[in-house]
């Protein structure tokens, strides 16, 4: 038997009528707010998010999906959605030829070379936004209160934990200040926080390891080494947070795991009964455009994942839309089936047609499989008077409508399912 690749998942069946619906929120949500979608190829080459993710990343160092095309080109499947659309907004000259600021989101599939687990796949999927063309800490804030705006609209329970991890000016002396505090620690850390010691000792304070918010309060951290604007930036950020009603805790050792952020991070974890998990991050990053080659244009964004919003997403959100199912007892009705099935499909109720004719007891076992709430039927004696039985299975009642009654049938349909 031919099976699908390692963590990668089919979606069908409920699950996939549920996900169509999380999308077409998210969609309703921020396009709202005057965001309008982007949508970048699957592949890009390495180069690109070597430089616009990090190389020193994990993402980039450890999880990549890359390889050679047929001209030896080395590609890669995209693992996030930033560096892709920053690549487009420089190459389209997006700067120039939109107004500014320019909102987009996306919404796609996205691969890591993770080992996967519950929550955790090669291919999963995220949506994001990223705004161009504007350094306010309320732009910040605004796309934050987007972020949470999703997550309580699907009644998840969420924390917003925010921080400043500072910029150009005043990163470098903290990054010493670290680099000394970790370095005595050397021996406690790590294999991989004792490399982020030379490449990113920033990195190692949200290192799942070594935990340093537990074991050392006396951590030195960022928000203490702001430089005046940064220091600014941070707390217009939060002013703005309370404005949009976005509750949040400042949290001083989210650092975020890719290279390319400027002031702002952000983290929204739920909470899940006892542990935490992280569903959206994000921040600004006023550097990227410029790294990759476009004019000096100072952006933020953010990503969350969908698998994981998917799963916290309580399970009376989506109630189903209940279904009908149409039948023909006799060969003689299959035309008449069809008359109908034409008519009803052009309104917003959900109705399945059989177009083979069965036995009345046949039917009524493949509507309860289905899980029907309604039955139609047009037996021998609806053939002749042009009629069709709509039989109620949930009120255990039965009523007669002529066949071109379809506007009275759907009305009772949408009536009886508020
Ligand atoms: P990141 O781009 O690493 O900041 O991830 C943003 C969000 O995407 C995370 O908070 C997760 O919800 C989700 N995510 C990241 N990696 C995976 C993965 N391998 N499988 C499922 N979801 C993921």
């Amino acid at each position: 038997m031919v099976k699908g690749v390692k963590g990668m998942n089919d979606l069908f069946g409920q699950d996939a009528a549920k996900w169509i619906r999380m999308e077409e929120d998210i969609r309703r949500i921020i396009s709202s707010s005057g965001y309008g979608e982007i949508r970048t190829p699957m592949v890009e080459e390495l180069a690109l998010f070597k430089r616009g993710v990090g190389e020193t990343t994990d993402v980039v160092k450890k999880e990549m999906y890359d390889f050679h095309d047929k001209k030896g080109r080395h590609i890669a499947l995209r693992p996030e959605g930033t560096a892709g659309t920053v690549r487009a907004f420089v190459e389209h000259g997006m700067g120039i030829n939109f107004p500014s600021p320019l909102k987009c989101y996306y919404i796609g599939p996205f691969f890591r070379y993770e080992r996967p687990q519950k929550g955790r796949y090669r291919q999963f999927h995220q949506l994001g936004i990223e705004v161009f063309g504007d350094d306010t800490a309320e732009m910040d804030g605004e796309m934050i209160s987007i972020a949470y705006r999703i997550m309580t609209h699907f009644k998840l329970d969420v924390e917003v934990h925010i921080n400043s991890i500072g910029c150009a000016q005043c990163r470098p002396a903290y990054h010493e200040t670290i680099k000394e505090f970790f370095s005595e620690k050397k021996e406690e850390l790590c294999s991989d926080c004792k490399e982020r010691l030379e490449t990113n000792p920033m990195r190692i304070l949200d290192c799942k390891i070594c935990k340093p918010k537990e074991r050392w309060s006396e951590t030195p951290v960022m928000i203490n080494h702001l430089c005046d604007d940064c220091s600014t930036h941070f707390s217009r950020l939060q002013n703005a947070l309370d404005i949009f009603h976005v509750a949040f805790v400042v949290d001083p050792f989210i650092v975020r795991g890719l290279d390319y952020y400027t002031k702002t991070a952000f983290e929204i974890v739920a909470n899940t009964g006892g542990s935490q998990n992280a569903v959206a991050g994000g921040g600004r990053y006023d550097n990227l455009v410029r790294d990759l080659g476009g004019q000096p244009t100072p952006a933020t964004g953010f990503a969350a994942g969908l698998e994981r919003l998917f799963d916290l997403i309580p399970a009376d959100f989506f109630h189903n839309q209940p279904l009908a199912v149409a039948y023909t007892l006799t060969a003689d009705g299959v035309e008449q089936l069809v008359h109908f099935s034409k008519h009803i499909s052009h309104h917003p109720v959900k109705v399945i047609v059989d177009y083979k004719p069965r036995k009345i007891k046949k039917a009524l076992q493949r509507a309860n499989r289905f899980g029907a709430r309604w039955v139609f039927i047009i037996g021998e004696d609806e053939v002749k008077h042009e009629t069709i039985l709509v039989k109620d299975l949930e009120k255990g009642e039965q009523r007669e409508y002529k066949q071109y009654e379809v506007m009275n049938i759907v009305q009772m349909l949408i009536k009886s399912s508020l």
